[in-house]
């Protein structure tokens, strides 16, 4: 099997040390492997994404000597993809409009039993006359997926789901992210919909990701099984911290590849900064 791995940035500002580290650990997994690697926009969020940050990402990738294939898919060109996918989960009924606002939702996990975290939003759909009110008065909703009804379609194989990743075999949990949001209203999918669509459609074997996104393969893995996709294996690598300690963001100017090239910096500096050889 060819090892088939992918960078998926989202053009919502410039890239950092930490997307470098990302990108170079992929690219050279890749490499080493014998295998493809893949480059895709993650640009769902039309309201933060900006053509420019993508031609910057481009340049960024090409400087630190990344190679990708073309054409690069961008996920603005696939929402009829991630609609079909939702489609077919609502078919089955595992996925509900959910009405509550923000903060109706934060005040649900509040005085939810057994302390839930952030993310662990349990809720059902409305009776249907309900529903039917709510739609006819244009009521803003949310899809989200029913784990209730995603460990009844699944049954035992729910509990016995798993992935592989650098520490193993894991037992995923979906249940830490609660009934999550897979799209809005208006179709628009949700992060998660739309990558473990993409992965699939890519053919990408090896998730290679920053271990910020760990748990986010707890939920893949119960999504791919629901949509029949195959599951890849993932690898998840250590974050690159800025001076202060913290995970670099966005918001950190300084250490923008942008930046670092426009100062005189080369590729080889960048990988001898970020630990790689
Ligand atoms: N677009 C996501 C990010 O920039 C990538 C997540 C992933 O690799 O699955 O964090």
């Amino acid at each position: 099997m060819t090892f088939v791995t992918r960078f998926a940035p989202s053009p919502t500002g410039h890239l950092h040390l930490g997307h470098a580290f990302s990108a170079l650990t992929a690219f050279d997994a890749a490499q080493a492997a014998g295998g493809r690697f893949l480059l895709r926009i993650e640009d769902i969020d039309q309201d933060r994404s900006r053509p420019a940050f993508e031609a910057a990402i481009l340049e960024d990738l090409a400087w630190l000597g990344i190679t990708w294939e073309t054409p690069v898919r961008r996920q603005s060109q696939h929402m009829a993809e991630y609609e079909g996918a939702l489609q077919s989960l609502m078919e089955r009924q595992l996925i509900y409009r959910c009405f509550r606002t923000r903060k109706e939702v934060a005040e649900a996990i509040a005085s939810a039993p057994h302390g839930a975290t952030d993310e662990a939003f349990r809720g059902e759909a409305l009776p249907p006359g309900e529903e039917a009110e709510k739609l006819a008065a244009g009521e803003a909703f949310a899809w989200r997926l029913s784990l209730k009804k995603a460990r009844a379609a699944l049954g035992p194989a729910y509990f016995a789901l798993v992935f592989e990743d650098e520490t193993g075999l894991v037992r995923a949990e979906p249940e830490r992210h609660g009934d999550v949001v897979l799209a809005r209203k208006d179709f628009c999918a949700s992060y998660h919909l739309a990558s473990v669509c993409d992965d699939a459609l890519q053919g990408v074997t090896h998730v290679v990701r920053g271990e910020d996104l760990r748990e986010a393969a707890h939920l893949h893995v119960l999504l791919q099984r629901l949509l029949n996709l195959p599951q890849p294996t993932y690898r998840h690598h250590r974050l690159i911290l800025g001076a202060d300690g913290k995970r670099l963001a966005k918001r950190d100017q300084a250490a923008t590849l942008k930046a670092l090239r426009e100062s005189g910096k080369t590729a080889a500096d960048v990988r001898a900064m970020i630990g790689l050889s």
